[in-house]
């Protein structure tokens, strides 16, 4: 045996390399590669499995017997080749046959030999086939000659999709050794679709993995990482990070292993053995891989991942493929994978190609999923290994309702999906049929139902839902779908089309909240680099300060409503005074463009939104001074909990039925109308049917919420005692029982209340 792995797989790859180069057919060149591998590693065996029609062939071998080439057969998960593929995992056996796996296959005449080693050759992180090689003497094979293993194995991967021997059999019978895999996660918006995947960072695929010339290839790794670094410093630097998904400890993990100066050596020293750079980091990533999941340790699986991501990142950067999946074009009807997202990173996809959402992070109140909800794109949230679970290009069924999807899923299993789906249109339609119905309880209390909007499309679901209006527009959107600030113009023509289409119906334009989750990449909304950007510099904090911003918006809100009614309210408001400021601005321009004789609304409404809980303590100085009030219970929420809405680890802590947050909106509710100042609530707690029910419960008549929310929202409305559920929330609020949620539930269903 040679004494070093890297003499060896060296030995070898140069050997590889010429007959990759060869013109050889596909089967003597695997012919020839068993031979160089024995002699490189002087094993007495060695043979390569390749998965055909489902099963594990014996395609090539030096040492067994040849009759048994293309006759020995193993299925996944039998015998050791079988468990390799199985399991996409090595086996170093010093003693093969007391394996308890083990299957003896006599036309091999395998019984003289005694140690076995095997790993897996590797297509889209499954087994197409397996290299093993044997010796008589029982021993183990060291760590060395494992890894000189592996790298072969990775060329070889290479050989057989390039060579023709990854002919369609074997790509098919990879597709069905995969099988169906149910994926549950956290229902972020409901609803459901039907795609492919397609990765929001798409995978790259190494196409070649023997280096022609290795200074060049360390030469392309060195400038990979310094553009990795300078990326990753950029990103921190931003320190606001909404718009890429990722979070602070991510990135300082990603960081950490950017500048791990054992991680790029490591890669270099792959080069050294002859493959490229493409193809060393990919070794390098799995060998990292193996070696962490041998340690049982759940922060290691974390960490690992942020590895993986930033090895795919090193990736796409030496092989220039470096835009997202909304880059490259969506194909039709797709399912996008994610470990998160930012607003703005989804709202550049095609929302009539995306049909599905499935995130590895992920929390309710995010402000991707309120984006995924208005573009009414179902999503599922907290899988774990997701993109272990699913390869880019599968068939994918999203359930957003029930949290569940499925990968590659069986015909039986697709049929009833596509049963549901029709089952749902046909519930869809039943919506429709009450849309035109008043949004009244059976006690005749009106509930007024309003969505909550923020792209051009979304004015269509006024008619679409019969809601009588918008009752939060997010200005801030315009600004995340831009690649530059928003001229004022351009405000101007969105709000105006916005009134057109709304005709009689209000709109309640909020003025922009940016920051936060929220960033720009064209405006530093964090300069400070904040820790905590949610609490931090945002929405009318920042925009008192920044207050062109404001000014060139109050102007574009006021020419777009001339003739009209114009409802302005402002967000993040935490003290009466900071209402006050913001009137101020907007009615100095008012008066500015007056002066100018310029056409002005007919009126202007200000409200304000509460989301900020020190607002509560200050409604009977606040209250007089509006036209209405607002409760935005997703921030209210944060803030009350002291729970940052897009963590993920928070996401299903804290529920929106919770006696604290019920208390609270309560006492809102109770001296608004005291004041009687109308009062709504436009979190996204409204549109959910028991949460609605909850709200009417204690008081509220006025919801905004989600589209896909009106229909099921107003049959629970229609069919509601408000009276009825004034007295339960009136008892439970009084003495909480433990499972809120649970007792809550139960009434409405006792007393016969729609809920979806
Ligand atoms: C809220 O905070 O509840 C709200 C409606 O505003 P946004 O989700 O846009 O922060
Ligand atoms: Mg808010």
């Amino acid at each position: 045996m040679p004494t070093s792995s890297a003499t060896s797989a060296r030995e070898i790859l140069t050997g590889l390399h010429d007959v990759m180069a060869s013109k050889l057919g596909a089967q003597a060149k695997l012919n020839k590669v068993v031979k160089i591998i024995a002699e490189a590693m002087a094993s007495e065996v060695c043979s390569i499995y390749l998965l055909r029609d489902g099963v594990l062939e014996l395609f090539a071998t030096v040492g067994l017997n040849q009759a048994a080439v293309h006759v020995t057969k193993l299925a996944m998960g039998e015998g050791l080749v079988g468990t390799i593929a199985k399991d996409v995992a090595v086996l170093n056996l010093a003693e093969a046959a007391s394996h308890p796996e083990f299957a003896y296959r006599p036309e091999t005449g395998e019984e003289l030999y005694h140690s076995f080693a095997g790993v897996p050759i590797i297509r889209k992180e499954r087994a197409i086939g397996v290299l093993a090689v044997q010796h008589a003497d029982p021993r183990g094979y060291d760590e060395v000659e494992i890894e000189a293993l592996q790298t072969v194995a990775m060329v070889l991967s290479e050989l057989i999709a390039n060579a023709g021997l990854a002919d369609r059999a074997i790509a098919a019978g990879e597709e069905r050794d995969a099988g169906t895999t149910r994926i549950v996660g956290l229902k972020l918006v409901a609803g459901m679709g039907k795609g492919h995947a397609v990765y929001h960072q798409p995978r790259v695929l190494i196409e070649h993995t023997v280096a022609d010339d290795i200074e060049a290839e360390r030469h392309r790794v060195y400038s990979a990482f310094a553009k990795m670094r300078e990326q990753i410093d950029a990103m921190m630097g931003q320190a606001e990070f909404g718009t890429v998904g990722e979070h602070q400890e991510v990135l300082e993990t990603y960081k950490m292993f950017a500048y791990d100066e054992g991680w790029s050596r490591r890669i270099n020293e792959a080069i050294d053995i002859g493959l490229t750079a493409e193809a060393a980091i990919e070794r390098v990533r799995q060998r990292t891989a193996q070696r962490m999941r041998q340690i049982d340790d759940p922060l290691l699986q974390d960490r690992m991942h942020d590895l993986d991501d930033l090895a795919n990142r090193l990736l796409r950067i030496v092989s220039g493929q470096l835009g997202t999946a909304a880059q490259a074009g969506l194909p039709q009807d797709a399912v996008l994978i994610a470990r998160n997202l930012g607003p703005a990173e989804l709202l550049e996809y095609d929302r009539r190609k995306l049909k599905g959402v499935i995130l590895e992070e992920g929390s309710l109140t995010a402000h991707v999923v309120i984006v995924a909800r208005a573009m009414g794109v179902p999503m599922i949230g907290r899988v774990a290994n997701l993109r272990r679970l699913v390869s880019e290009g599968d068939l994918v069924l999203v359930d957003g309702t029930e949290a569940t999807a499925f990968a590659r899923p069986t015909p039986a299993i697709e049929e009833a999906f596509d049963t549901k789906l029709a089952a749902g249109q046909k519930r869809r339609a039943e919506y429709a049929a009450v849309k035109d119905q008043p949004s009244v309880t059976r006690d005749g209390v009106r509930v007024q139902l309003m969505v909550n909007a923020g792209l051009r499309d979304d004015v269509a679901a006024l008619s679409a839902t019969g809601a009588e209006g918008i009752g939060l527009f997010r200005t801030e959107f315009q600004f995340l779908v831009s690649a530059q600030l928003p001229k004022r113009e351009a405000q101007q023509r969105l709000y105006r089309s916005v009134l057109d289409a709304a005709g009689d119906r209000p709109v309640i334009f909020r003025t922009v909240d940016i920051g936060g989750d929220k960033s720009l990449p064209y405006l530093d909304t964090n300069p400070e680099n904040e820790e905590n950007p949610a609490m931090g510099w945002r929405a009318l904090r920042l925009a008192l300060d920044r207050d062109t911003l404001m000014k060139a918006q109050a102007r574009a809100l006021i020419e777009a409503a001339a003739g009209r009614e114009l409802q302005i309210m402002f967000p993040m408001v935490s003290e009466p005074w900071e209402f006050e400021a913001a009137r101020a601005i907007v009615e100095e321009q008012k008066a500015w463009l007056g002066a100018r004789k310029k056409a002005l609304p007919k009126r202007i409404r200000y409200g304000c939104m509460l989301e900020v809980p020190s607002l509560a303590e200050m409604l009977d100085v606040l209250l007089p001074r509006l036209d209405f009030l607002s409760v935005g219970t997703n921030d209210l929420t944060q803030f009350l909990f002291a729970a940052d809405r897009s963590n993920p680890r928070l996401a299903e802590r804290y529920d929106w039925l919770s006696p604290a947050i019920l208390r609270f909106l309560r006492r809102i509710a109770k001296a608004a109308e005291k004041a009687n100042v109308p009062l709504g609530v436009c979190g996204e707690m409204g549109g959910r049917t028991l949460e609605a029910m909850a709200l009417v419960g204690i008081g509220i008549r006025r919801l905004s919420i989600t589209p896909a929310g009106v229909g099921p929202v107003k049959a629970m409305i229609r069919s509601l005692d408000a009276a009825a559920a004034a007295r339960v929330m009136e008892r439970l609020l009084k003495n909480p029982p433990a499972d809120f949620r649970g007792a809550l539930a139960a009434w409405a269903e006792k007393h016969q209340v729609a809920m979806a």
